[in-house]
């Protein structure tokens, strides 16, 4: 391994970190450790758009295929001012390894715009959502590659991209997943991600014999995934103490009422101003002491500069990559388990999955039926990650270490190396 630990690591190259560390541990070759260190194809746009005052914005676009050895390339389309291509290019790699660690029979790809989308109109939104899309739409399709929402996207951005990609290829709604239910998305994709978090918190709580009922829980991020998360935990039996957005957090040693919280970020848009709760900072709701944190808002938020704080038992990461390598291993040398992204927020590419099968199928599941089989599939990962982990590494290094042999080897049999 070459890479050393620093927190000045890109997001790519903490990926790539994780990504050796278990080519070490499944002793992978070097010319399949080149093939897979790398991606696929890497797509950069131009993306004009013209604004609600008359003038013309271009944006920067990208989709990242890392990997397909396993099936068509999959994943989100995020909007946001960090969306770079070394973000997005990691974020793709995550995305091989955890449809990998799901079993599911797709690679990996990410796509990202770098704007402000809180600055933009719906119609500035929508213009660059076709906008983009068609940009892209030579390497997207059913078999070739399906975007999702991801930060500051959501099925009405999948709504314009189906409707972008269908205006030139033809309708084709499996094109993308978490479309909105009249268009075909699937019952129970809104809430798969955070569902998803709670089954594999509820699997290693039987695990380990560290129960979920009674126990504290802080998510930050109220957005798509943390507010099911913290619903589905509380339904669960946990109390949710603390949950913030991009505004701040909120928090209540008894535990908050989440369906309040609920309705109260409905009507004015944000958790802040809850009545009752204490305010906290969002750095505050990291380092509160609580059983269980979920980061499930930003990358990187867990850190060399206050990974010592950290005071939770285990931290369960419903974002994607919100730990840096150098704060992963202070937290290991702490004793704290970590439940690594590509297992813990697998639910939402999985129940893209049975949107994909149900749009390709013209049949539609039962919402039970898809909290059923996503139940199934995040316990046998989980199953199998913890397995892993039983021959002396953290949960990270197993899931990546079962990510990285299964794609490996649908490489060699591909004859890809
Ligand atoms: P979202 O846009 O719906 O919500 C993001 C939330 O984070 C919002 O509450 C927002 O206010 C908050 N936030 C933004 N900036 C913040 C900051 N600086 N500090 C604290 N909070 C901040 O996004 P989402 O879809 O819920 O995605 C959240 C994370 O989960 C991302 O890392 C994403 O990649 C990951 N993820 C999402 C899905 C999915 O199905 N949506 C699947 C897997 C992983």
């Amino acid at each position: 391994m070459t890479l050393k630990l620093s927190d000045r690591m890109t997001p790519h190259e903490s990926v790539t970190y994780f990504f050796e560390q278990a080519a070490d541990r499944v002793r992978l070759d070097d010319e399949m450790r080149e093939v897979l260190r790398g991606s696929y194809r890497e797509m950069q746009v131009q993306v004009p758009v013209r604004m609600d005052d008359g003038q013309l914005f271009v944006f920067n676009g990208y989709r990242v295929q890392h990997n397909g050895a396993r099936g068509p390339y999959k994943g989100g389309v995020r909007f946001h001012p960090e969306a770079d291509l070394d973000e997005v290019r990691a974020l793709a790699a995550l995305m091989t390894w955890k449809t990998a660690v799901t079993d599911l029979p797709f690679g990996g790809a990410k796509g990202g715009v770098q704007c402000e989308p809180y600055m933009m109109s719906q119609a500035e939104l929508q213009r660059l959502t076709r906008r983009y899309t068609q940009m892209i739409g030579y390497v997207l399709g059913v078999n070739r590659d399906i975007p999702a929402p991801d930060m500051n996207t959501n099925a009405q951005t999948m709504a314009w991209m189906m409707d972008a990609f269908g205006q030139r290829y033809g309708y084709q709604p499996a094109c993308v997943t978490g479309k909105p239910v009249e268009l075909g998305g699937s019952l129970g994709r809104e809430a798969a991600t955070g569902r998803g978090v709670v089954f594999v918190m509820e699997e290693y709580a039987k695990d380990k014999g560290y129960p979920l009922e009674g126990a504290t829980v802080a998510v930050q991020g109220f957005g798509n995934v943390g507010s099911f998360a913290a619903r589905i935990a509380a339904e669960a039996g946990a109390k949710v103490v603390a949950v913030s957005d991009v505004r701040g957090g909120i928090a209540q040693s008894s535990g908050l009422d989440i369906e309040k919280v609920w309705a109260h970020r409905d009507e004015s848009g944000s958790v802040v101003g809850f009545p009752g709760a204490d305010e906290i900072s969002n750095e505050q709701l990291l380092e509160l002491d609580v059983d269980w944190l979920v980061p499930a808002a930003l990358g990187e938020v867990i850190n060399g500069r206050n990974a010592s704080k950290i005071r939770a038992r285990v931290i369960v990461e419903a974002a994607n990559h919100p730990i840096t390598p150098l704060a992963d291993a202070a937290l290991a040398d702490a004793g704290k388990d970590v439940i690594p992204d590509i297992l813990a927020n697998a639910g939402g590419v999985t129940v893209s999955y049975f949107e994909w099968t149900q749009n390709i199928q013209q049949f539609r599941w039962e919402e039970e039926q898809v909290n059923t089989q996503l139940r199934k599939i995040m316990s046998k990962a989980y199953r199998d990650v913890a397995q892993m982990a039983e021959r002396g590494c953290g949960l990270r290094e197993a899931a990546f270490s079962i990510g990285v042999e299964r794609v490996a080897r649908a490489a060699r049999l591909r004859g890809y190396v």
